[in-house]
């Protein structure tokens, strides 16, 4: 996952895309960056960890010019170094170029293969470097079309943004994986993964991008073309599940209702008797509202995240027990004790974190513990983009229900049916993307980024 940011004809660019990744820092925590176009040469800076601290306020000046783009990284492609750290700047004959891409393309592999028998030199193990490749090799009077041509060739998903001398460019692929959105800073034209972005600057936001729109802002101006449609649209509801900001509006609808309708069929579908209703925060929060709203049982707060956890801590020297789990939640005991719980949280994949946190509510006194979860059992890879491991590490790919919910300890398992979770957002069903719950890849996967994925899935931290 990731999340990009730009801007077209603003004197403050970099510092409005420094705002802007700010408030997109939960689509990736890994790495930063962003790249400006000074009107004579681009300006880049890149680095590991969060966007405060590759941006220190001097960082921030010494980006000058009128036009940037910035990016927050979350690997899903690619190692997690600072050579992959986007944005990607190279230089051609059609002057340089710098690149930012959210989605994971399918046939990224296949094509570097074919580019690099062919003496291309790569930078990073990026799937995204694949797209500067195809342009720099078919150079054209305008850059936005040796960028259509070269999206004719790669497949899979991507909302990216690409910066030149000449203007901003935005493309959303035909599919509409991933969200991408316009906004109106007082006219000066800005594009954002979400809408919260454009609420810190006090942008308007325009609309969404279309599905394989191609945009160009240059001098105020915007135009639009279209790559050739996808027989469907393919939306990610995993965005609604889980990854975007409750704040957020996406593909036509608020984040927070689409999961608070889905803590509600929930409830309706997987009632539980009980006294409380507990979110794991943050990521439960909405559906266990919905869930209470619906089931009448009151919403408790027995569990309180530390929000200032940052990638990795020391454990001490002598072992504690869920040393990791704790660092992040601990429970309030006397709204727990003695209480039967049902327990919400969005998504289980590989079930290590559950079983802790169910712990955790039965060690604090909980009577019974009813785990209820608030999108159907994950048993696929995502090859889109979303950060998920292999099928073999996915649990409910090689578990049953009854299994799993003796390995999460709880008294009782749930999760929200396929049905419920589409009803839950406007969109007809066939027009989201549902591959990690059904195996559905509406794109094809290239046999070779297929192997690539599986000899170098992504190490998700534990409960990240
Ligand atoms: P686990 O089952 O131990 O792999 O952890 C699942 C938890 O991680 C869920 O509570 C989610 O909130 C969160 N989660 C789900 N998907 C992802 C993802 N792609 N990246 C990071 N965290 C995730």
């Amino acid at each position: 996952m990731c999340g990009i940011f730009g801007i077209d004809g603003h004197d403050d660019a970099a510092n409005l895309t420094y705002l802007g990744l700010y408030a997109l820092q939960h689509r990736g925590q890994e790495s930063a960056g962003i790249v400006t176009w000074d009107g004579e040469r681009m300006r880049v800076e890149r680095g590991m960890g969060h966007v405060a601290d590759v941006f220190p306020a001097r960082v921030i000046r010494s980006l000058a010019g009128r036009r940037a783009i910035g990016h927050t990284r979350y690997s899903t492609a690619g190692t997690s170094v600072i050579a992959n750290a986007q944005p990607i700047v190279v230089n051609t004959s059609m002057g340089p170029l710098g690149i930012v891409h959210n989605g994971n393309l399918t046939n990224a592999v296949e094509l570097r293969r074919g580019l690099e028998d062919e003496g291309a030199i790569f930078q990073t193990t990026s799937d995204t470097e694949v797209i500067l490749h195809l342009m720099a090799r078919n150079p054209r009077r305008r850059v936005v079309d040796s960028l259509i041509e070269a999206l004719a060739r790669v497949r899979g998903a991507y909302s990216l943004l690409l910066i030149s001398q000449q203007a901003l460019v935005a493309a959303r692929d035909p599919y509409g994986f991933r969200p991408l959105m316009l906004g109106d800073l007082d006219g000066v034209p800005c594009v954002a993964s979400e809408s919260c972005a454009f609420d810190l600057l006090g942008a308007r936001q325009a609309r969404e991008l279309e599905l394989g729109e191609v945009l160009v802002a240059r001098r105020g101006e915007v135009e639009s073309c279209r790559l050739p449609p996808a027989p469907q649209p393919a939306r990610c509801v995993f965005e609604h599940v889980y990854f975007a900001r409750p704040d957020s509006r996406l593909f036509g609808d608020p984040v927070s209702q689409a999961r608070l309708a889905m803590g509600a069929r929930l409830a309706r579908e997987a009632p539980a008797a009980a006294d409380v209703v507990v979110p794991i925060p943050d990521s439960g929060l909405f559906a266990a509202l919905g869930y209470s709203r619906e089931s009448g049982l009151p919403l408790e707060f027995g569990l309180i995240r530390n929000h200032y956890v940052g990638r990795t801590f020391i454990e001490p020297a002598q072992t504690i027990r869920h040393f990791g789990v704790k660092v992040k939640l601990n429970p309030v005991r006397d709204l727990i004790a003695g209480r039967r719980v049902v327990l919400i949280d969005d998504s289980i994949v590989r079930g290590t974190t559950s079983p802790k946190i169910v712990k955790m509510v039965r060690d604090a006194g909980a009577a019974e513990v009813h785990l209820r979860i608030s999108c159907p059992p994950t048993r696929w890879p995502c090859h889109y983009g979303i950060d998920m491991p292999t099928r073999q590490e996915l649990i409910a790919a090689e578990h049953p229900l009854d299994e799993i919910r003796a390995l999460t300890g709880a008294d009782s398992l749930a999760y929200l049916s396929l049905a419920g979770m589409l009803a839950a957002v406007s969109g007809p069903p066939e027009s989201y993307c549902t591959a990690c719950w059904t195996g559905d890849y509406r794109v094809p996967v290239s046999a070779a980024d297929r192997r690539q994925a599986e000899l170098f899935p992504i190490r998700l931290e534990e409960g990240e």
